[in-house]
């Protein structure tokens, strides 16, 4: 799901001229509500910065579609995706954040106060602003998988792959992150079947190896997944076509990890801060800064790496103490 929408950034003046839209100004402006966002928020609020807030197309970011998180210091029983972002919610509010429900639809960074048009139909201007939209895990898009989606169908083996210990799961897609989620599981699971579409892997070198020296990774080349098969409990299998054969294979597992790709959601930010190929918003290594004064990122938007709850949440106070202290430097 795209989160901020894309848009024409260069006309923010000729839409202000047509409509007839409200102006607010404000010192820091957090736009997205995952962990990196409500962090950030909680660190600017209870640095007096008031902070506004704006959750987006999917409040609380990616966690809301996982079902227990384990693996988040501070939860000796765990907790839930949904339940961990209220938590962040309420903490960022209590502490006195502006949240708010809207979505950006267009920003000009040209220069400060920074213009962030919300749903549009209000600018907001910003002394600072913090990035904290996110990324959107790609999926294949076939009925079952969505149909299985947190009962089986996961796209974080760093997150779920501890709920299908000594089982038999499939990884699907043959990049680096497949690779290294096929590795991750197999220390946990009986059996991975790695289900790459091409006859080859598209995954580093060291990755490969790694791969082909795991014996419990079985590498289904040339397969594609035609459905994921399941109950009322989760998934049981998975259909796959072998391409090069032609022919319908089942495989019986119990978790279908999705490692395809992810979407950074930074398109609208794109005419003003510097990406990398992918579209990841490039910060200075060990900052949240972004090549505009000004303009911090934090959380999965810049992370190819990492994209864990708690890295984003501490990159969210990174950037929240970086914007602290640019406003600070400026006194205004
Ligand atoms: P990539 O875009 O590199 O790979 C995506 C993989 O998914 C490809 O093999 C692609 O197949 C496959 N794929 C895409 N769509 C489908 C589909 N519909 N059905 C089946 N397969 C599909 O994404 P990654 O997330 O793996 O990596 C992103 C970037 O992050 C890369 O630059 C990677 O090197 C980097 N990375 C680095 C890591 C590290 O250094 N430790 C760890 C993880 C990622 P095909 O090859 O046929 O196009």
């Amino acid at each position: 799901m795209e989160l901020f929408k894309p848009m024409n950034t260069s006309n923010i003046d000729s839409n202000t001229t047509k409509k007839e839209m409200t102006v607010e100004h404000v010192k820091v402006l957090i736009i997205g509500s995952g962990p990196a966002g409500y962090t950030a928020a909680i660190y600017a609020s209870r640095a007096n910065l008031n902070p506004v807030l704006y959750e987006g197309l999917q409040p609380g970011g990616q966690l809301t579609t996982t079902t227990e998180i384990e693996n988040f210091p501070g939860y000796p029983n765990g907790t839930k995706g949904p339940e961990m972002m209220d938590d962040l919610k309420n903490q960022a509010t209590r502490l006195g954040s502006d949240v708010r429900f809207g979505i950006a639809t267009a920003t000009d960074l040209s220069a400060r106060p920074f213009k962030v048009t919300i749903d549009d139909e209000k600018i907001i201007e910003a002394e600072t602003l913090i990035i904290a939209t996110g990324a959107t895990a790609k999926y294949l898009g076939i009925e079952s998988e969505e149909k299985f989606k947190g009962q089986g169908v996961s796209a974080c083996a760093t997150c779920d792959g501890f709920f299908y210990k000594g089982q038999d799961v499939a990884v699907v897609g043959g990049g680096d992150t497949a690779a290294e989620e096929a590795t991750y599981l197999s220390g946990l699971c009986k059996k991975v079947y790695l289900i790459v579409r091409k006859p080859y892997l598209r995954a580093s070198k060291a990755m490969q190896e790694r791969v082909a020296n795991t014996p419990n990774i079985d590498v289904l080349y040339e397969h594609v997944t035609k459905e994921i098969i399941g109950d009322m409990n989760g998934v049981t299998g998975v259909m796959l076509e072998n391409v090069a054969k032609g022919e319908l294979v089942k495989k019986d597992i119990t978790g279908f990890f999705v490692a395809i790709g992810h979407k950074p959601n930074s398109d609208i930010f794109k005419p003003w801060v510097e990406t990398d190929e992918v579209g990841y918003i490039k910060t200075i290594p060990g900052t949240s800064k972004t090549n505009v004064p000004g303009v911090f990122a934090c959380g999965d938007v810049q992370d190819p790496h990492y994209r864990q709850a708690i890295t984003a949440a501490g990159s969210g106070c990174m950037a929240a103490i970086d914007a602290e202290r640019f406003i600070g430097e400026r006194k205004f």
